[in-house]
C-alpha cells in the first residue's frame, strides 16, 4: 500500500513537539539521520502498535523496541541504533511528551523519614536542563591527547545487556548448589569478564588518541592502553567520560518531603515504567 496514495494520510499522526538533538547532529555516521537544518526534529506521537512493543519485555531488553519506537516517532532518524548516547534521553523525553503529554508523576520516598509521596513533574523543563556535550576539547596528558566520542545506542545496549547478565551470575550464585570452589572460579570468570566489558565500553568513548606520531583510533589498541596506563590517569579518563555523558542526561530532580522538609535528589529515568504512566 502507498501512504502517498492514501486518501486519509492527511489524516495520518502529526509531529506534537519538536526537540533539539545535543549532539546537534554530530556523531550520526552517513545515511543514519536525515540533518534537518535549524537541528529541530519533529516527534510523532507513538501509534498504539509502538506502544505495544515498547511495553514487551524481552524487546526492551533487546533494544529492539527502543530502535523501532525512535525511528517511528523521529523520522528523521533512519537507524536508531546510530544514535548516540547523547540523544537517547532528549529524544525518549520528546517521545513521551508527544505521546503523553508532559506531565510526568513519580512516585518518591523520603530518605530521612520514609515518607512516600507522589509529584508531577514537567518534562518540559527536563529537556530544557539537557546540554550538549562538549566532545572537541581532548584530554592531554604530556603529549598525548585523547579525544572522546559519545557512545551509540547499539554499542550502549550490548554493555548494557552482558553487564546485566554478568551480574545475574553474581547474584544467583550464592544460592545455587555446586560446591564453595566452582563458586569461586565462576565468581572470577564473571568478575573478570565484567571488568573487560567495563574497559572496552570505555574504549568505545574515545575516538582516538593522538601521540606526536600517531594517531590511535582502533577500539582494541585503545583498549590494550587503558589496560596498561596507571591507575590515576585510567580514573581521570573514567570521570572525564561519565562528566560529559552526564551534561545530556537527564537531572535530577530536587524534592522537598512534604512530612520533613528535608530536601533530597531525585532521579529517574524513561524507561517503561516511566514512559507510559500517564496514559493507563
Ligand atoms: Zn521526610
Amino acid at each position: 500500500m502507498n501512504e502517498t496514495q492514501n486518501p486519509l494520510a492527511g489524516y495520518f499522526r502529526q509531529p506534537a513537539i519538536y526537540i533539539r538533538l545535543p549532539s546537534d547532529g554530530k556523531f550520526y555516521p552517513d545515511g543514519t539521520l536525515e540533518l534537518s537544518e535549524n537541528n529541530e526534529y519533529p516527534v510523532l506521537p507513538m501509534t498504539a502498535m509502538d506502544e505495544i512493543s515498547y511495553r514487551t519485555p524481552d524487546a526492551l531488553y533487546n533494544g529492539q523496541a527502543v530502535v523501532s519506537v525512535m525511528q517511528s516517532c523521529v523520522p528523521n532518524i533512519k537507524n536508531a541504533w546510530a544514535v548516540p548516547a547523547c540523544d537517547i534521553d532528549t529524544i525518549l523525553i520528546g517521545i513521551r511528551i508527544a505521546t503523553y503529554g508532559h506531565d510526568l508523576d513519580l512516585g518518591v520516598k523520603c530518605p530521612k523519614c520514609d515518607n512516600e509521596e507522589d509529584r508531577t513533574l514537567d518534562l518540559r523543563q527536563a529537556l530544557d536542563q539537557i546540554d550538549s556535550p562538549d566532545y572537541d576539547e581532548p584530554i592531554i596528558r604530556g603529549d598525548l591527547k585523547i579525544y572522546l566520542t559519545p557512545m551509540s545506542y547499539k554499542n550502549l545496549n550490548e554493555n548494557n545487556a552482558i553487564q546485566f547478565e554478568e551480574q545475574k551470575v553474581l547474584q544467583m550464585l550464592p544460592d545455587t548448589e555446586i560446591d564453595e570452589e566452582d563458586k569461586i572460579v565462576r565468581m572470577n570468570q564473571a568478575l573478570s569478564k565484567i571488568t573487560k566489558m567495563t574497559v572496552h565500553a570505555l574504549a568505545q568513548n574515545i575516538t582516538s588518541i593522538v601521540t606526536p606520531d600517531a594517531t590511535v583510533s582502533q577500539t582494541d589498541y585503545i583498549a590494550d592502553f587503558l589496560n596498561n596506563t596507571d591507575r590515576e590517569f585510567f580514573n581521570t579518563i573514567r570521570d572525564e567520560i561519565t562528566k560529559r555523558k552526564r551534561h545530556s542526561e537527564i537531572k535530577p530532580v530536587s524534592i522537598e518531603c512534604s512530612e520533613c522538609s528535608h530536601t533530597y535528589n531525585q532521579g529517574y529515568t524513561m524507561d517503561m515504567t516511566n514512559f507510559s504512566g500517564a496514559a493507563s
